[in-house]
Protein backbone atom coordinates (compact mmCIF):
# COMPACT_ATOMS: atom_id res chain seq x y z
CA UNK A 1 0.00 0.00 0.00
CA UNK A 2 1.66 3.16 -1.33
CA UNK A 3 4.99 0.92 -1.36
CA UNK A 4 6.55 1.66 -4.83
CA UNK A 5 5.43 -1.48 -7.49
CA UNK A 6 7.17 -4.45 -7.29
CA UNK A 7 10.92 -4.90 -8.54
CA UNK A 8 10.83 -0.75 -8.51
CA UNK A 9 13.52 1.31 -6.35
CA UNK A 10 12.40 2.73 -3.11
CA UNK A 11 10.79 6.49 -3.46
CA UNK A 12 12.32 9.21 -1.74
CA UNK A 13 10.18 8.66 1.56
CA UNK A 14 11.37 5.07 2.04
CA UNK A 15 14.93 5.94 1.29
CA UNK A 16 14.67 8.33 4.00
CA UNK A 17 13.36 5.99 6.43
CA UNK A 18 15.66 3.15 5.45
CA UNK A 19 18.73 5.88 6.33
CA UNK A 20 16.95 6.21 9.88
CA UNK A 21 16.67 3.00 10.41
CA UNK A 22 20.42 1.93 9.61
CA UNK A 23 21.53 5.12 11.56
CA UNK A 24 19.26 4.02 15.02
CA UNK A 25 18.09 7.20 14.32
CA UNK A 26 14.70 7.12 16.46
CA UNK A 27 16.01 3.65 17.94
CA UNK A 28 14.90 1.69 14.07
CA UNK A 29 11.13 2.62 14.91
CA UNK A 30 8.96 4.06 12.43
CA UNK A 31 6.06 5.19 13.82
CA UNK A 32 3.39 7.76 11.14
CA UNK A 33 0.42 9.00 11.76
CA UNK A 34 -2.35 10.63 9.64
CA UNK A 35 -4.09 14.03 11.35
CA UNK A 36 -7.28 14.62 9.63
CA UNK A 37 -8.87 17.97 10.44
CA UNK A 38 -12.34 16.85 11.20
CA UNK A 39 -13.68 19.90 8.97
CA UNK A 40 -14.79 18.05 6.07
CA UNK A 41 -15.17 14.55 4.78
CA UNK A 42 -12.37 12.39 3.33
CA UNK A 43 -11.27 12.70 -0.31
CA UNK A 44 -9.21 10.16 -2.64
CA UNK A 45 -6.25 13.29 -1.77
CA UNK A 46 -6.94 11.59 2.04
CA UNK A 47 -6.57 8.14 0.22
CA UNK A 48 -3.12 8.42 -0.90
CA UNK A 49 -1.92 10.23 2.45
CA UNK A 50 -3.71 6.97 4.58
CA UNK A 51 -2.34 4.28 2.43
CA UNK A 52 0.90 6.09 2.84
CA UNK A 53 1.09 6.34 6.45
CA UNK A 54 -0.92 3.26 7.09
CA UNK A 55 0.94 1.43 4.37
CA UNK A 56 4.87 2.44 5.69
CA UNK A 57 3.85 1.17 8.81
CA UNK A 58 2.69 -1.92 8.15
CA UNK A 59 5.76 -2.24 5.78
CA UNK A 60 8.16 -1.60 8.58
CA UNK A 61 6.07 -3.67 11.37
CA UNK A 62 5.52 -0.11 12.71
CA UNK A 63 2.76 1.75 14.23
CA UNK A 64 0.35 4.58 12.88
CA UNK A 65 -1.99 6.59 14.84
CA UNK A 66 -5.61 7.86 13.67
CA UNK A 67 -4.97 11.54 15.18
CA UNK A 68 -7.78 13.99 14.97
CA UNK A 69 -6.61 17.97 14.73
CA UNK A 70 -8.98 19.40 16.25
CA UNK A 71 -7.79 22.52 17.33
CA UNK A 72 -10.63 24.62 15.74
CA UNK A 73 -13.77 24.63 17.23
CA UNK A 74 -15.58 27.05 15.12
CA UNK A 75 -15.07 24.32 11.72
CA UNK A 76 -15.11 21.18 13.29
CA UNK A 77 -17.96 18.61 14.47
CA UNK A 78 -18.18 15.25 15.46
CA UNK A 79 -20.57 13.99 12.36
CA UNK A 80 -17.06 14.43 11.09
CA UNK A 81 -15.28 12.91 13.23
CA UNK A 82 -17.19 9.59 12.99
CA UNK A 83 -17.35 9.95 9.12
CA UNK A 84 -13.50 9.93 8.84
CA UNK A 85 -13.16 6.89 10.85
CA UNK A 86 -15.64 4.84 8.77
CA UNK A 87 -13.73 6.18 5.78
CA UNK A 88 -10.59 4.69 6.89
CA UNK A 89 -12.13 1.91 8.33
CA UNK A 90 -13.48 1.47 4.61
CA UNK A 91 -9.93 1.82 3.05
CA UNK A 92 -8.88 -1.31 4.99
CA UNK A 93 -6.53 -0.01 8.10
CA UNK A 94 -6.67 -0.07 11.68
CA UNK A 95 -5.52 2.61 14.25
CA UNK A 96 -4.90 0.35 17.90
CA UNK A 97 -7.11 0.58 20.88
CA UNK A 98 -8.30 4.09 19.94
CA UNK A 99 -7.61 6.81 17.93
CA UNK A 100 -6.23 10.26 19.38
CA UNK A 101 -7.21 13.70 19.47
CA UNK A 102 -4.90 17.26 19.57
CA UNK A 103 -7.64 18.02 21.67
CA UNK A 104 -6.68 15.27 24.17
CA UNK A 105 -3.48 17.13 24.78
CA UNK A 106 -4.77 20.53 25.61
CA UNK A 107 -3.82 21.09 29.31
CA UNK A 108 -0.18 19.30 28.05
CA UNK A 109 0.36 22.16 25.28
CA UNK A 110 -0.55 24.59 27.75
CA UNK A 111 2.12 23.89 29.57
CA UNK A 112 4.74 23.74 26.57
CA UNK A 113 3.26 27.47 25.88
CA UNK A 114 4.44 28.16 29.51
CA UNK A 115 7.72 26.86 28.97
CA UNK A 116 7.92 28.67 26.20
CA UNK A 117 6.81 32.29 28.12
CA UNK A 118 9.26 31.45 31.14
CA UNK A 119 12.40 30.99 28.46
CA UNK A 120 11.55 34.01 26.91
CA UNK A 121 10.97 32.24 23.73
CA UNK A 122 6.89 33.22 23.35
CA UNK A 123 4.54 36.42 24.37
CA UNK A 124 1.54 37.77 24.78
CA UNK A 125 0.39 40.31 22.12
CA UNK A 126 -2.10 42.54 22.29
CA UNK A 127 -2.29 43.92 18.97
CA UNK A 128 -5.32 43.59 17.02
CA UNK A 129 -5.67 40.72 13.67
CA UNK A 130 -4.95 43.63 10.86
CA UNK A 131 -2.32 45.22 12.76
CA UNK A 132 -0.67 41.76 13.08
CA UNK A 133 -0.76 41.60 9.87
CA UNK A 134 0.62 44.70 9.03
CA UNK A 135 3.27 44.29 11.33
CA UNK A 136 4.71 41.18 9.58
CA UNK A 137 5.16 42.96 6.31
CA UNK A 138 5.46 41.68 2.92
CA UNK A 139 7.89 38.66 2.35
CA UNK A 140 10.29 40.73 0.58
CA UNK A 141 11.07 43.11 3.11
CA UNK A 142 11.53 42.88 6.75
CA UNK A 143 8.40 42.82 9.32
CA UNK A 144 8.31 44.94 12.15
CA UNK A 145 8.58 43.97 15.97
CA UNK A 146 5.72 44.35 18.07
CA UNK A 147 5.19 46.93 20.92
CA UNK A 148 4.16 43.70 22.99
CA UNK A 149 7.12 42.28 22.41
CA UNK A 150 9.23 42.84 25.31
CA UNK A 151 6.68 42.22 27.88
CA UNK A 152 8.18 40.84 30.89
CA UNK A 153 7.84 36.80 31.89
CA UNK A 154 5.51 37.46 34.56
CA UNK A 155 3.21 39.60 32.62
CA UNK A 156 2.94 37.12 29.95
CA UNK A 157 2.44 34.50 32.38
CA UNK A 158 -0.42 36.40 33.55
CA UNK A 159 -2.09 37.51 30.67
CA UNK A 160 -1.87 34.28 29.29
CA UNK A 161 -3.51 33.03 32.30
CA UNK A 162 -6.17 35.14 32.07
CA UNK A 163 -6.69 34.55 28.46
CA UNK A 164 -7.29 30.86 29.43
CA UNK A 165 -9.45 32.17 32.31
CA UNK A 166 -11.76 33.66 29.85
CA UNK A 167 -11.12 37.32 30.45
CA UNK A 168 -10.74 38.59 26.94
CA UNK A 169 -12.65 38.96 24.07
CA UNK A 170 -11.88 36.78 20.84
CA UNK A 171 -9.37 38.22 18.91
CA UNK A 172 -8.08 40.72 21.82
CA UNK A 173 -4.76 38.52 22.59
CA UNK A 174 -2.63 36.11 21.32
CA UNK A 175 0.72 34.15 22.16
CA UNK A 176 3.40 34.44 19.76
CA UNK A 177 6.80 32.45 19.36
CA UNK A 178 9.73 35.05 19.81
CA UNK A 179 11.67 34.37 16.32
CA UNK A 180 12.57 36.94 13.86
CA UNK A 181 10.71 39.68 12.64
CA UNK A 182 13.30 39.83 9.62
CA UNK A 183 13.09 36.15 8.57
CA UNK A 184 12.59 35.55 4.97
CA UNK A 185 10.34 32.40 6.12
CA UNK A 186 7.05 34.12 6.86
CA UNK A 187 5.92 31.56 9.38
CA UNK A 188 9.04 32.37 11.60
CA UNK A 189 8.10 36.00 11.84
CA UNK A 190 6.84 35.37 15.41
CA UNK A 191 4.26 33.05 14.82
CA UNK A 192 0.70 32.57 16.51
CA UNK A 193 0.53 29.86 18.90
CA UNK A 194 -3.01 30.72 21.27
CA UNK A 195 -5.85 32.71 19.93
CA UNK A 196 -8.68 33.45 22.09
CA UNK A 197 -11.80 31.58 20.79
CA UNK A 198 -14.95 31.92 22.63
CA UNK A 199 -16.64 28.64 20.89
CA UNK A 200 -17.37 25.43 22.77
CA UNK A 201 -15.39 22.55 21.38
CA UNK A 202 -16.87 19.07 20.14
CA UNK A 203 -15.04 17.25 22.40
CA UNK A 204 -13.90 19.71 25.20
CA UNK A 205 -16.97 21.67 25.40
CA UNK A 206 -16.61 25.20 26.90
CA UNK A 207 -13.52 24.02 28.70
CA UNK A 208 -11.26 26.12 27.23
CA UNK A 209 -11.68 29.71 25.53
CA UNK A 210 -8.11 29.67 23.65
CA UNK A 211 -7.26 27.09 21.20
CA UNK A 212 -3.92 26.25 19.64
CA UNK A 213 -2.87 26.83 16.49
CA UNK A 214 -2.24 23.94 13.78
CA UNK A 215 1.72 24.90 13.98
CA UNK A 216 1.35 25.01 17.73
CA UNK A 217 -0.61 21.39 18.39
CA UNK A 218 0.59 19.92 15.49
CA UNK A 219 4.78 18.80 15.67
CA UNK A 220 4.10 19.15 20.14
CA UNK A 221 1.54 16.23 19.26
CA UNK A 222 3.93 14.12 17.03
CA UNK A 223 6.56 14.59 19.82
CA UNK A 224 3.80 13.43 22.36
CA UNK A 225 2.85 10.36 20.72
CA UNK A 226 6.40 9.33 20.01
CA UNK A 227 6.36 9.66 16.39
CA UNK A 228 9.48 8.94 14.04
CA UNK A 229 8.14 9.87 10.83
CA UNK A 230 5.70 13.22 10.00
CA UNK A 231 4.47 12.71 6.59
CA UNK A 232 2.64 15.83 5.39
CA UNK A 233 1.99 17.57 2.03
CA UNK A 234 4.17 20.47 0.33
CA UNK A 235 2.38 23.41 1.32
CA UNK A 236 3.96 22.37 5.17
CA UNK A 237 7.94 22.53 3.68
CA UNK A 238 7.77 25.91 4.72
CA UNK A 239 6.21 25.70 7.94
CA UNK A 240 9.26 22.43 8.87
CA UNK A 241 11.89 25.12 10.47
CA UNK A 242 8.67 26.14 12.32
CA UNK A 243 7.83 22.82 13.21
CA UNK A 244 12.05 22.26 14.07
CA UNK A 245 12.38 25.26 16.34
CA UNK A 246 9.06 24.27 18.39
CA UNK A 247 10.87 21.15 19.48
CA UNK A 248 14.11 22.15 19.48
CA UNK A 249 12.97 24.97 21.84
CA UNK A 250 10.74 23.20 24.45
CA UNK A 251 13.32 20.46 23.89
CA UNK A 252 11.56 17.32 23.48
CA UNK A 253 11.26 13.74 21.45
CA UNK A 254 11.72 15.02 17.75
CA UNK A 255 9.87 13.70 14.72
CA UNK A 256 11.18 14.62 11.12
CA UNK A 257 9.15 16.58 8.94
CA UNK A 258 9.24 15.11 5.59
CA UNK A 259 6.53 16.47 2.90
CA UNK A 260 5.26 15.05 -0.66
CA UNK A 261 3.13 16.27 -3.01
CA UNK A 262 -0.55 16.59 -2.56
CA UNK A 263 -3.02 14.50 -4.79
CA UNK A 264 -4.62 16.45 -7.83
CA UNK A 265 -6.79 14.89 -9.94
CA UNK A 266 -7.97 15.77 -13.18
CA UNK A 267 -12.22 16.56 -13.68
CA UNK A 268 -12.80 16.90 -9.85
CA UNK A 269 -11.71 19.15 -7.18
CA UNK A 270 -9.68 17.88 -4.18
CA UNK A 271 -10.10 20.65 -1.21
CA UNK A 272 -12.58 20.72 1.63
CA UNK A 273 -13.36 24.07 0.85
CA UNK A 274 -14.69 23.41 -2.76
CA UNK A 275 -16.67 20.32 -1.89
CA UNK A 276 -18.06 21.96 1.59
CA UNK A 277 -19.41 24.76 -1.31
CA UNK A 278 -20.73 22.07 -3.44
CA UNK A 279 -22.51 20.25 -0.95
CA UNK A 280 -23.55 23.35 1.11
CA UNK A 281 -24.86 25.03 -2.46
CA UNK A 282 -26.87 22.33 -3.52
CA UNK A 283 -24.92 21.15 -6.17
CA UNK A 284 -24.50 17.73 -5.59
CA UNK A 285 -26.85 15.70 -2.89
CA UNK A 286 -24.52 15.55 0.25
CA UNK A 287 -21.16 14.71 1.13
CA UNK A 288 -21.82 11.06 -0.81
CA UNK A 289 -22.94 11.99 -3.84
CA UNK A 290 -21.58 9.47 -5.89
CA UNK A 291 -20.20 11.86 -8.00
CA UNK A 292 -17.84 13.34 -5.71
CA UNK A 293 -14.12 12.75 -4.96
CA UNK A 294 -15.07 12.02 -1.08
CA UNK A 295 -14.33 8.46 0.04
CA UNK A 296 -18.16 8.79 1.41
CA UNK A 297 -19.27 9.31 -2.28
CA UNK A 298 -17.09 6.64 -4.00
CA UNK A 299 -18.21 3.86 -1.78
CA UNK A 300 -21.58 4.88 -2.60
CA UNK A 301 -20.94 4.67 -6.47
CA UNK A 302 -20.11 0.92 -5.54
CA UNK A 303 -16.19 2.29 -6.04
CA UNK A 304 -14.07 -1.10 -4.23
CA UNK A 305 -11.51 -0.28 -1.44
CA UNK A 306 -8.76 -2.48 -3.17
CA UNK A 307 -9.52 -0.41 -6.32
CA UNK A 308 -8.47 2.63 -3.86
CA UNK A 309 -5.34 1.14 -2.46
CA UNK A 310 -4.33 -0.05 -5.92
CA UNK A 311 -4.33 3.67 -7.49
CA UNK A 312 -2.32 5.20 -4.29
CA UNK A 313 0.24 2.36 -4.90
CA UNK A 314 0.38 3.03 -8.85
CA UNK A 315 0.68 6.87 -8.19
CA UNK A 316 3.47 6.15 -5.74
CA UNK A 317 4.95 9.19 -4.18
CA UNK A 318 7.06 12.28 -5.41
CA UNK A 319 8.02 15.94 -4.46
CA UNK A 320 6.76 17.15 -7.59
CA UNK A 321 3.33 18.52 -7.90
CA UNK A 322 1.11 17.02 -10.51
CA UNK A 323 -2.60 16.19 -11.93
CA UNK A 324 -3.27 12.53 -12.24
CA UNK A 325 -5.74 11.58 -14.82
CA UNK A 326 -8.97 10.47 -13.58
CA UNK A 327 -9.05 7.79 -16.25
CA UNK A 328 -6.18 5.67 -14.41
CA UNK A 329 -8.78 5.61 -11.28
CA UNK A 330 -11.52 4.32 -13.39
CA UNK A 331 -9.04 2.10 -15.03
CA UNK A 332 -7.90 0.52 -11.81
CA UNK A 333 -11.60 -0.09 -10.95
CA UNK A 334 -12.19 -1.96 -13.96
CA UNK A 335 -8.84 -3.70 -13.48
CA UNK A 336 -9.91 -4.78 -10.07
CA UNK A 337 -13.88 -5.42 -10.72
CA UNK A 338 -12.34 -7.32 -13.80
CA UNK A 339 -11.91 -9.83 -11.62
CA UNK A 340 -13.78 -10.01 -8.83
CA UNK A 341 -18.04 -8.49 -10.10
CA UNK A 342 -20.47 -11.24 -11.51
CA UNK A 343 -21.75 -10.70 -15.11
CA UNK A 344 -25.35 -9.78 -15.62
CA UNK A 345 -27.62 -9.23 -17.83
CA UNK A 346 -29.30 -5.50 -17.90
CA UNK A 347 -30.96 -3.54 -20.66
CA UNK A 348 -30.79 0.52 -20.04
CA UNK A 349 -33.23 1.56 -22.67
CA UNK A 350 -35.68 -0.99 -23.34
CA UNK A 351 -37.01 -1.94 -26.93
CA UNK A 352 -39.19 -4.56 -27.43
CA UNK A 353 -38.75 -7.68 -29.30
CA UNK A 354 -41.32 -10.22 -30.30
CA UNK A 355 -40.32 -13.01 -31.58
CA UNK A 356 -42.57 -14.59 -34.01
CA UNK A 357 -42.10 -18.07 -33.80
CA UNK A 358 -41.45 -18.80 -30.63
CA UNK A 359 -44.24 -20.13 -28.75
CA UNK A 360 -46.68 -17.88 -26.38
CA UNK A 361 -46.50 -19.25 -23.17
CA UNK A 362 -43.03 -21.09 -23.14
CA UNK A 363 -40.47 -19.97 -21.13
CA UNK A 364 -36.76 -22.03 -21.07
CA UNK A 365 -33.97 -21.74 -18.88
CA UNK A 366 -30.22 -21.07 -20.64
CA UNK A 367 -27.19 -21.54 -18.79
CA UNK A 368 -25.03 -18.11 -17.97
CA UNK A 369 -21.08 -17.85 -17.22
CA UNK A 370 -21.37 -15.90 -14.44
CA UNK A 371 -17.76 -14.38 -14.31
CA UNK A 372 -15.28 -16.15 -17.47
CA UNK A 373 -12.02 -14.44 -15.80
CA UNK A 374 -13.50 -16.71 -12.41
CA UNK A 375 -14.23 -20.47 -13.11
CA UNK A 376 -15.04 -20.74 -9.17
CA UNK A 377 -17.92 -18.28 -9.95
CA UNK A 378 -20.19 -20.86 -11.64
CA UNK A 379 -23.22 -20.50 -13.40
CA UNK A 380 -26.97 -19.25 -13.44
CA UNK A 381 -30.01 -19.33 -15.41
CA UNK A 382 -31.82 -17.38 -17.46
CA UNK A 383 -35.46 -17.32 -18.48
CA UNK A 384 -35.98 -17.06 -22.34
CA UNK A 385 -39.27 -16.39 -23.78
CA UNK A 386 -41.37 -15.14 -26.38
CA UNK A 387 -41.14 -10.94 -25.38
CA UNK A 388 -37.70 -9.46 -24.77
CA UNK A 389 -35.86 -6.47 -24.11
CA UNK A 390 -33.03 -5.56 -26.23
CA UNK A 391 -30.92 -2.35 -26.37
CA UNK A 392 -32.44 0.77 -28.16
CA UNK A 393 -28.55 1.10 -29.46
CA UNK A 394 -28.37 -2.08 -30.74
CA UNK A 395 -30.52 -1.71 -33.54
CA UNK A 396 -30.76 0.66 -36.53
CA UNK A 397 -33.21 0.92 -38.96
CA UNK A 398 -31.03 2.09 -41.56
CA UNK A 399 -27.33 1.38 -40.07
CA UNK A 400 -24.20 2.62 -42.00
CA UNK A 401 -21.11 0.71 -42.84
CA UNK A 402 -19.41 -0.88 -39.98
CA UNK A 403 -22.78 -1.19 -37.93
CA UNK A 404 -23.04 -5.05 -37.27
CA UNK A 405 -26.02 -5.19 -34.69
CA UNK A 406 -29.33 -5.55 -35.35
CA UNK A 407 -31.16 -3.93 -38.52
CA UNK A 408 -34.24 -5.37 -40.78
CA UNK A 409 -33.44 -8.58 -42.71
CA UNK A 410 -30.32 -8.75 -40.40
CA UNK A 411 -29.38 -12.02 -37.94
CA UNK A 412 -27.40 -11.53 -34.86
CA UNK A 413 -26.92 -13.58 -31.95
CA UNK A 414 -28.16 -13.25 -28.49
CA UNK A 415 -25.65 -13.60 -25.79
CA UNK A 416 -25.99 -17.17 -24.71
CA UNK A 417 -28.88 -17.83 -26.25
CA UNK A 418 -30.00 -17.68 -30.15
CA UNK A 419 -29.36 -16.13 -33.16
CA UNK A 420 -32.40 -13.58 -33.49
CA UNK A 421 -33.56 -12.24 -37.31
CA UNK A 422 -35.24 -8.76 -37.61
CA UNK A 423 -38.43 -9.37 -40.03
CA UNK A 424 -40.23 -6.49 -39.07
CA UNK A 425 -40.53 -2.80 -37.20
CA UNK A 426 -43.93 -1.47 -35.60
CA UNK A 427 -43.86 2.05 -35.52
CA UNK A 428 -46.32 5.02 -33.83
CA UNK A 429 -48.23 6.27 -36.43
CA UNK A 430 -48.36 9.59 -35.55
CA UNK A 431 -44.28 10.10 -34.87
CA UNK A 432 -42.76 7.64 -36.35
CA UNK A 433 -41.20 5.93 -33.21
CA UNK A 434 -39.83 2.54 -33.25
CA UNK A 435 -42.55 0.65 -30.56
CA UNK A 436 -41.28 -2.81 -31.50
CA UNK A 437 -39.39 -5.21 -33.88
CA UNK A 438 -40.81 -8.08 -34.99
CA UNK A 439 -38.14 -11.45 -35.08
CA UNK A 440 -37.29 -14.55 -35.64
CA UNK A 441 -35.17 -16.93 -34.00
CA UNK A 442 -33.84 -20.12 -34.89
CA UNK A 443 -34.05 -23.03 -32.62
CA UNK A 444 -30.89 -24.61 -33.90
CA UNK A 445 -28.67 -22.61 -32.79
CA UNK A 446 -29.35 -22.79 -28.96
CA UNK A 447 -26.07 -21.83 -27.16
CA UNK A 448 -25.26 -19.05 -29.85
CA UNK A 449 -23.22 -21.19 -32.50
CA UNK A 450 -25.25 -22.48 -36.07
CA UNK A 451 -24.66 -26.14 -36.93
CA UNK A 452 -24.45 -25.26 -40.36
CA UNK A 453 -21.75 -23.06 -39.72
CA UNK A 454 -23.02 -19.61 -40.74
CA UNK A 455 -21.49 -16.81 -38.99
CA UNK A 456 -23.00 -13.42 -37.52
CA UNK A 457 -21.14 -10.56 -37.06
CA UNK A 458 -22.61 -9.17 -33.32
CA UNK A 459 -23.74 -10.54 -30.37
CA UNK A 460 -26.36 -8.55 -28.57
CA UNK A 461 -27.35 -8.38 -24.54
CA UNK A 462 -31.37 -9.02 -23.97
CA UNK A 463 -33.99 -10.15 -21.00
CA UNK A 464 -36.95 -11.83 -21.10
CA UNK A 465 -39.80 -9.19 -20.61
CA UNK A 466 -41.69 -11.64 -18.90
CA UNK A 467 -39.25 -12.28 -15.69
CA UNK A 468 -37.82 -8.66 -15.98
CA UNK A 469 -36.75 -6.69 -13.16
CA UNK A 470 -37.69 -3.09 -13.66
CA UNK A 471 -35.15 -1.02 -12.29
CA UNK A 472 -33.91 2.56 -11.76
CA UNK A 473 -30.24 3.04 -12.75
CA UNK A 474 -28.14 6.58 -12.66
CA UNK A 475 -25.36 7.30 -15.09
CA UNK A 476 -22.68 9.60 -13.63
CA UNK A 477 -20.32 11.45 -15.70
CA UNK A 478 -17.48 13.77 -14.95
CA UNK A 479 -18.86 16.36 -12.39
CA UNK A 480 -16.92 19.16 -14.37
CA UNK A 481 -16.49 19.96 -18.02
CA UNK A 482 -12.70 20.73 -18.02
CA UNK A 483 -9.66 19.38 -16.69
CA UNK A 484 -9.17 21.58 -14.01
CA UNK A 485 -12.33 22.86 -13.05
CA UNK A 486 -10.62 25.71 -11.08
CA UNK A 487 -8.92 26.99 -14.11
CA UNK A 488 -11.23 30.18 -15.00
CA UNK A 489 -10.88 33.96 -15.85
CA UNK A 490 -10.80 35.90 -12.87
CA UNK A 491 -14.25 36.70 -11.88
CA UNK A 492 -15.72 33.48 -13.38
CA UNK A 493 -16.72 31.33 -10.48
CA UNK A 494 -14.95 27.97 -10.74
CA UNK A 495 -18.93 26.71 -10.21
CA UNK A 496 -19.48 27.44 -13.77
CA UNK A 497 -17.19 24.53 -15.04
CA UNK A 498 -19.60 21.69 -13.38
CA UNK A 499 -21.38 19.70 -16.27
CA UNK A 500 -24.99 20.03 -15.96
CA UNK A 501 -24.82 16.39 -17.49
CA UNK A 502 -23.21 15.04 -14.94
CA UNK A 503 -26.32 12.48 -14.16
CA UNK A 504 -28.45 10.68 -16.14
CA UNK A 505 -31.15 8.73 -14.47
CA UNK A 506 -32.90 5.78 -16.56
CA UNK A 507 -36.00 4.65 -15.05
CA UNK A 508 -37.30 1.75 -17.15
CA UNK A 509 -34.21 -0.45 -17.22
CA UNK A 510 -34.98 -4.35 -17.48
CA UNK A 511 -32.61 -6.29 -15.71
CA UNK A 512 -32.54 -10.33 -15.65
CA UNK A 513 -34.79 -11.14 -12.48
CA UNK A 514 -31.79 -12.55 -10.32
CA UNK A 515 -30.89 -9.48 -9.21
CA UNK A 516 -34.04 -8.81 -7.37
CA UNK A 517 -32.01 -10.39 -4.75
CA UNK A 518 -28.99 -7.75 -5.29
CA UNK A 519 -27.79 -6.62 -1.79
CA UNK A 520 -26.62 -3.13 -1.41
CA UNK A 521 -23.53 -1.99 -2.13
CA UNK A 522 -23.42 -5.19 -4.43
CA UNK A 523 -21.45 -4.82 -7.69
CA UNK A 524 -21.85 -5.82 -11.18
CA UNK A 525 -20.80 -6.10 -14.45
CA UNK A 526 -23.50 -5.49 -16.95
CA UNK A 527 -22.72 -7.06 -19.87
CA UNK A 528 -21.47 -4.87 -22.72
CA UNK A 529 -22.68 -2.01 -20.52
CA UNK A 530 -19.90 -1.17 -17.74
CA UNK A 531 -19.66 -1.75 -14.12
CA UNK A 532 -22.56 -1.12 -11.52
CA UNK A 533 -23.26 -0.99 -7.74
CA UNK A 534 -26.60 -1.23 -5.75
CA UNK A 535 -26.89 2.11 -4.46
CA UNK A 536 -26.79 1.40 -0.65
CA UNK A 537 -29.16 4.47 0.53
CA UNK A 538 -31.90 4.78 -2.31
CA UNK A 539 -32.80 0.75 -2.58
CA UNK A 540 -35.60 -1.31 -1.20
CA UNK A 541 -35.34 -5.07 -0.63
CA UNK A 542 -36.30 -6.32 -4.53
CA UNK A 543 -36.05 -3.11 -5.95
CA UNK A 544 -32.30 -1.74 -6.11
CA UNK A 545 -31.58 1.35 -7.70
CA UNK A 546 -28.08 0.75 -9.66
CA UNK A 547 -25.23 3.39 -10.13
CA UNK A 548 -22.94 3.08 -13.19
CA UNK A 549 -19.09 3.17 -11.40
CA UNK A 550 -17.53 3.33 -14.85
CA UNK A 551 -18.16 1.73 -18.04
CA UNK A 552 -16.14 -0.36 -19.98
CA UNK A 553 -14.39 1.65 -22.58
CA UNK A 554 -11.11 2.17 -21.05
CA UNK A 555 -10.42 5.73 -21.50
CA UNK A 556 -6.69 5.23 -19.94
CA UNK A 557 -5.50 2.87 -22.34
CA UNK A 558 -6.48 5.24 -25.13
CA UNK A 559 -4.41 8.50 -22.96
CA UNK A 560 -1.61 5.97 -23.14
CA UNK A 561 -1.58 5.75 -26.52
CA UNK A 562 -2.35 8.98 -27.54
CA UNK A 563 1.07 9.37 -25.83
CA UNK A 564 -0.17 11.85 -22.70
P1 LIG B 1 -7.90 20.24 2.16
O1 LIG B 1 -6.85 20.97 1.42
O2 LIG B 1 -8.74 19.35 1.31
O3 LIG B 1 -8.71 21.11 3.06
P2 LIG B 1 -6.29 19.47 4.37
O4 LIG B 1 -4.87 19.25 4.11
O5 LIG B 1 -6.65 20.72 5.05
O6 LIG B 1 -7.11 19.21 3.05
P3 LIG B 1 -6.44 17.65 6.54
O7 LIG B 1 -7.63 17.08 7.18
O8 LIG B 1 -5.60 18.59 7.29
O9 LIG B 1 -6.93 18.31 5.19
O10 LIG B 1 -5.54 16.49 5.91
C1 LIG B 1 -5.11 15.39 6.64
C2 LIG B 1 -3.90 14.81 5.96
O11 LIG B 1 -4.20 14.47 4.62
C3 LIG B 1 -2.76 15.79 5.92
O12 LIG B 1 -1.56 15.13 6.28
C4 LIG B 1 -2.73 16.26 4.50
O13 LIG B 1 -1.44 16.61 4.14
C5 LIG B 1 -3.24 15.03 3.75
N1 LIG B 1 -3.88 15.43 2.50
C6 LIG B 1 -4.88 16.31 2.35
N2 LIG B 1 -5.18 16.49 1.04
C7 LIG B 1 -4.32 15.69 0.35
C8 LIG B 1 -4.11 15.42 -1.04
N3 LIG B 1 -4.84 16.02 -1.99
N4 LIG B 1 -3.14 14.54 -1.37
C9 LIG B 1 -2.41 13.93 -0.44
N5 LIG B 1 -2.55 14.14 0.88
C10 LIG B 1 -3.49 15.01 1.29
MG1 LIG C 1 -5.00 20.72 7.01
Amino acid sequence: MGRPEAGQPPDFIRKIINEDIADERFGGRVHTRFPPEPNGYLHIGHAKAICLNFGLAEEYGGRCNLRFDDTNPTKETSEYVEAIKADVRWLGFAWGEQELYASDYFEQLYEFARQLVKAGKAYVDSLNPAEVREYRGPWNRPGRESPYRQRSVAENLELFERMRAGQFPDGAHTLRAKIDMSSANMNLRDPTLYRVIHAPHHRTGEKWCIYPTYDFAHGQCDSLEGITHSICTLEFENHRPLYDWLLEALQIHHPRQIEFARLKLSYTVLSKRKLIELVEGGYVSGWDDPRLPTLAGLRRCGYPPEAIRAFCEKIGVSKVNSTVELALLENCVREELNRSAPRVMAVLRPLRVVIENYPEDQVEELEAVNNPEDPGAGSRKLPFSRVLYIERDDFLEEPPKKFYRLAPGREVRLRYAYFLKCVGVVKDEQTGDILELRCTYDPETRGGYAPDGRKVKATIHWVSARKALQAEVRLYDRLFRQADPTDVPEGVDWKSTLNPNSLETLDSCRLEPSLAQARPGSRYQFERLGYFAVDPLDSAPGKPVFNRIVSLRDSWAKLKQAGK
